[in-house]
């Protein structure tokens, strides 16, 4: 039997039938962002599996900046893909490489690929492949045009990869098993463009050796790479295993490719919703992969030790977005109150939906803990208080509509028991629920249909934190105030 690598570990059968776990080389993965766009979910979770991978194997996770493409770089977004990274928890070890600061590197390999004859000199334009393909009827692609012509380097040449025309390329993929491509259906593809600058998959290969990584972990949109970098490694005699594992696609609810234009996709956007990071860690852990025990809501520390590679699914991950919404709900229940107190600092004070003068920390912390329950977001924070800052409530013509409206004969009666009972009443949750619910039991209707026509009047909304809690904190003068208001207006 073959053995079984796993993180530092080689697993070998005895004779006996035990196993022996044998030390391996220490495992050094990388995450490699493009910069053209934010860190995007799909980045995200592949960046959480090379972090979980190296951390539970005691490996090394480094960052690559694949730049190259000086066209498609946004050097701008760098900056934020680390910031991303740094918000997630997934800190990195050494110093991040950019790739455009290692051309050196890979002229050399392109130099050394021309010199044994494994690359060649092309001057083709895309027009006169695509012209040549039509003529033949058949597959579009490169058909080997400059393969024996001896080209030397000239303005707007490019280099093209001599590929086998006959035999395949093949891996053991950690995740998918075997995966081969038969070498025919690769054409001779372009590892060094015209204006100098070397391919994604000529960078990858050489950087990948050079930075002694021993395990690609990466999105299966990358697949078809593999063989380009497999035949480069080979050309290049490349010393040392690399071994692959694709992580399945992240879909949406129609089975499609999450796409940037059709959803949201960016750390950044999940950030501004009011999403917590553990709870984003943790859910983006479940994209693919799950514990044995199926207990998904669970530390990351936990998941370090429980995660295998080996386990990771092979069909696409379904990125629900309420499952993570529930997730970050009970996240935000499990913070202290000061620490949710903290997390919502932002959507207190930046944007808030009330004059920053008559916000009040201390009222707002008489209220979080009931707030706290009740959010799955951080940024529905100010929603559920913005009734106490503003001079008076913003009401919402929805919440209005339906219970003041068509409720209207209700309301009234239910305004007239409150003014009356909240006049002189205790001023405590507990003597507010007395007062109003003794109307609920007079005329045998529901607690809930009471509160409501109150509710809409303090708050303006139909949902919010618990009534009585509200009103206490809002006093007396105020909650009359406010009632006498919603009368008149009825
Ligand atoms: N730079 C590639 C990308 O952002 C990833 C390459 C890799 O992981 O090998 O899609």
């Amino acid at each position: 039997m073959a053995p079984t690598t796993s993180g530092a570990f080689t697993a070998h059968l005895r004779g006996d039938g035990t196993i022996e776990l044998v030390t391996s080389s220490p495992v050094r993965v990388r995450f490699a962002p493009s910069p053209t766009g934010y860190l995007h979910i799909g980045g995200a979770r592949t960046a959480l599996f090379n972090w979980l991978f190296a951390r539970q194997c005691g490996g090394e996770f480094m960052l690559r900046i694949e730049d190259t493409d000086s066209e498609r770089s946004r050097p701008e977004l760098i900056d934020v893909i680390f910031r991303s990274l740094e918000w997630l928890g997934l800190d990195w070890d050494g110093t991040p490489v950019h790739q455009s600061e290692r051309g050196h590197l890979h002229q050399a390999a392109v130099d050394k690929l021309l010199g044994t004859g494994a690359a060649y000199w092309c001057d083709c334009t895309p027009d006169a492949v695509k012209a040549r393909a039509e003529a033949r009827g058949g597959t579009p692609g490169y058909d080997g045009f400059c393969a024996e012509r001896n080209l030397e380097n000239g303005d707007g040449r490019v280099v093209r990869f001599r590929v086998p025309s006959a035999g395949s390329t093949a891996f053991e993929d950690l995740i998918r098993g075997r995966v081969s491509f038969e070498n025919e259906n690769l054409e001779d593809f372009v590892i060094l463009r015209s204006n100098g600058t070397p391919m994604f998959h000529l960078a990858n290969a050489v950087d990948d050796a050079d930075q002694g990584i021993t395990h690609v972990v990466r999105g299966e949109d990358l697949i078809n790479v593999t063989p380009k970098v497999i035949l480069i490694r080979e050309a290049l005699a490349i010393e040392g295993d690399l071994t692959f594992a694709h992580l399945p696609l992240i879909v949406n609810e129609k089975r499609q490719k999450l796409s940037k234009r059709r959803d949201d996709v960016s750390v950044g956007d999940y950030i501004d919703r009011g999403y917590l990071a553990e709870a984003m860690v943790n859910y983006l852990a479940t994209l693919g992969w799950g514990p044995p025990d199926d207990i998904e809501i669970r530390p990351l520390a936990e998941i370090v030790s429980l995660f295998r590679l080996e386990d990771v699914n092979k069909s696409g991950a379904f990125f629900d977005v309420k499952k993570l919404q529930h997730f970050n709900g009970e996240y935000i229940r499990n913070l202290s109150t000061t620490q949710f107190v903290n997390s919502s600092t932002r959507w207190l004070y930046e944007d808030a939906p009330w004059p920053a003068e008559r916000f009040d920390i201390a009222t707002f912390e008489v209220l979080a803990p009931l707030v706290q329950e009740r959010v799955k977001l951080l940024s529905e924070v100010p929603g559920y208080v913005d009734f106490v800052f503003n001079a008076d409530p913003i009401i919402d013509d929805d919440s209005w509509q339906k219970v003041m409206v068509k409720g209207a004969e209700l309301a009234a009666a239910v305004l007239d028991h409150a003014l009356a009972g909240f006049a002189d009443c205790e001023w405590t949750a507990a003597g507010l629920e007395a007062a109003l619910f003794s109307y609920a039991e007079q005329n045998e209707i529901s607690k809930g249909k009471v509160q409501a026509p109150v509710r809409v009047s303090v708050t303006g909304r139909s949902v919010g934190p618990p009534l009585f809690e509200s009103l206490e904190v809002l006093g007396r003068d105020e909650t009359l105030r406010r009632l006498n208001a919603a009368k008149e207006r009825l």
